[in-house]
C-alpha cells in the first residue's frame, strides 16, 4: 500500500489546472476555467474547473471530482495508479507500507520488464531496416506500409540470428530470468532462446500507452506451416484481459464519437486509424475474453463490428458468438458488413466516402 505521507504529498502538488488542461483545452472564465466535456459530447463548453476548490464540474452531464478522480475517470486508472501517475508527474518518490515489501519487488519486476521491452523495440525496429529484415521491409512495402506508417506504429523485426537476436545481450545484462518471466526468451532443457524468431514484430500497449509486449507475424510464403501471428504470453505487464489493440491512440476518439470499431486484426486496426477512423481497435489474437469485454465497457457502451472481409462462415458465426457475448454484457453492439474485396483501403474508402449505415 501507498504510504498516507505520499498521499498527502501527491494532493497537495496536484494541480488540478495543469492536471485536466493537459488532456482538454481549458480557457480562463472568471475565477475559473471552462473547456469542452471529456465524458460526454458537447459544442458548448459546460465543464468548469475551480483552482481554488481543486475541483470540476460538468453541467452537462453530471461529471464532478477533484484531481485524482478526473485521472481515475479519464485515464481509466484505479486509485493507487492514479496515486503514481500523479507521484511521477510531480518527481514526489513513493513510499509503499512496510508489510508491503512484496509489492514493491513486483513493481521493480515491471520496471525491469518494461526496460528489457524498450530494449527489444530498438533492437527489432534496427533489425527491420538491417540486412537480415530486407525481405520482410519489401513484404511490409508490398501491403502498402510506408516508412512514415512503419515508424509510427513501431514495427521490427525478429531475425533468426542463432535464435539468439536479443537473448544474448539479456544474458549480458544480467536480466534473463526476468526476460523469461514474461516470456520474450524462452529457455527449454537449458538452453535460452527469443521467443519471436524470423517475423515481423508489433509493439503492444496499454490504454496509457506503456509497451506490454510484441506479436509477431510470419511474412514468408514457406512459413505458412506455422502461426500466422504470435500474440505475447500472459506476464506481470501484459493480461489479454486488459488488453485491446490501438486503445491508447483509439480511446480520444472513442470517447469524443461514443463508440469504437472492432476489427479483426492489427493491419486492419492499422489501415483504419491511419485513414482517419481513429476510433478502432481489435483484440490481440482470434478469442476474446470476458475480462476483455468488461474492459472495454469502461470506454464505451458501443461496439460496432466490422468482421473481416473475407471472413467464410465460420468467421461470421465467432463473430456473432462474440456479439452476443458484448450484449450480454450490456453493451450495444452494431455490426458493418461489408462488400466481398480483398483490399483493405478499399473497404476504408467505402466506409469514409459512403458512409455505411450500420446494420
Ligand atoms: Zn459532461
Amino acid at each position: 500500500m501507498i504510504s498516507p505521507a505520499t498521499i498527502s504529498a501527491v494532493f497537495a502538488a496536484a494541480d488540478i489546472i495543469d492536471i485536466i488542461g493537459s488532456a482538454i483545452q481549458l480557457k480562463r472564465k472568471g475565477a475559473n476555467h471552462e473547456g469542452l466535456c471529456p465524458f460526454h459530447n458537447e459544442k458548448t463548453p459546460s465543464f468548469m474547473v475551480s483552482a481554488s476548490k481543486g475541483i470540476y464540474k460538468c453541467f452537462g452531464c453530471g461529471a464532478n471530482g477533484n484531481a485524482i478522480n478526473f485521472i481515475i475517470a479519464y485515464d481509466k486508472k484505479t486509485y493507487p495508479e492514479a496515486i503514481e501517475c500523479l507521484a511521477d508527474r510531480y518527481n514526489i518518490t513513493i513510499e509503499y507500507e512496510k508489510n508491503t515489501q512484496a509489492a514493491a519487488e513486483t513493481r521493480d519486476t515491471k520496471k525491469e520488464m518494461h526496460s528489457i521491452l524498450k530494449y527489444c523495440a530498438t533492437q527489432y525496429e534496427a533489425a527491420l531496416y538491417g540486412p537480415e529484415g530486407q525481405t520482410a521491409l519489401q513484404y511490409l512495402y508490398g501491403r502498402g506500409y510506408t516508412d512514415e506508417r512503419i515508424k509510427m506504429w513501431g514495427m521490427g523485426f525478429a531475425p533468426l540470428r542463432d535464435f539468439k537476436y536479443i537473448t544474448n545481450p539479456i544474458i549480458n545484462m544480467g536480466k534473463l530470468s526476468t526476460a523469461e518471466e514474461m516470456g520474450i526468451v524462452k529457455t527449454t532443457n537449458g538452453i535460452s532462446r527469443d521467443f519471436l524468431i524470423n517475423r515481423i514484430t508489433i509493439p503492444i500497449h496499454d490504454a496509457q500507452g506503456t509497451l506490454t509486449g510484441f506479436a509477431g507475424r510470419i511474412y514468408r510464403p514457406e512459413d505458412d506451416k506455422y502461426p500466422k501471428w504470435i500474440n505475447p504470453p500472459n506476464s506481470l505487464i501484459y493480461q489479454k484481459g486488459q488488453q485491446w489493440y490501438g486503445l491508447h491512440t483509439a480511446q480520444k476518439a472513442i470517447q469524443q464519437q461514443g463508440f469504437a470499431y472492432l476489427v479483426e486484426g492489427y493491419p486492419d486496426t492499422h489501415a483504419m486509424q491511419d485513414n482517419g477512423l481513429t476510433n478502432t481497435i481489435a483484440p490481440c489474437g482470434k478469442e476474446i475474453a470476458e475480462e476483455q469485454i468488461k474492459y472495454i465497457a469502461r470506454f464505451t457502451r458501443h461496439i460496432v463490428f466490422i468482421p473481416n472481409i473475407d471472413a467464410n462462415q465460420s468467421g461470421q458465426k465467432a463473430v456473432l458468438k462474440h456479439i452476443n457475448r458484448f450484449i450480454a454484457a450490456g453493451l450495444r453492439t452494431s455490426v458493418i458488413q461489408l462488400p466481398h474485396s480483398n483490399d483493405a483501403d478499399e473497404y476504408i474508402n467505402l466506409l469514409l466516402n459512403q458512409k455505411l449505415q450500420a446494420v
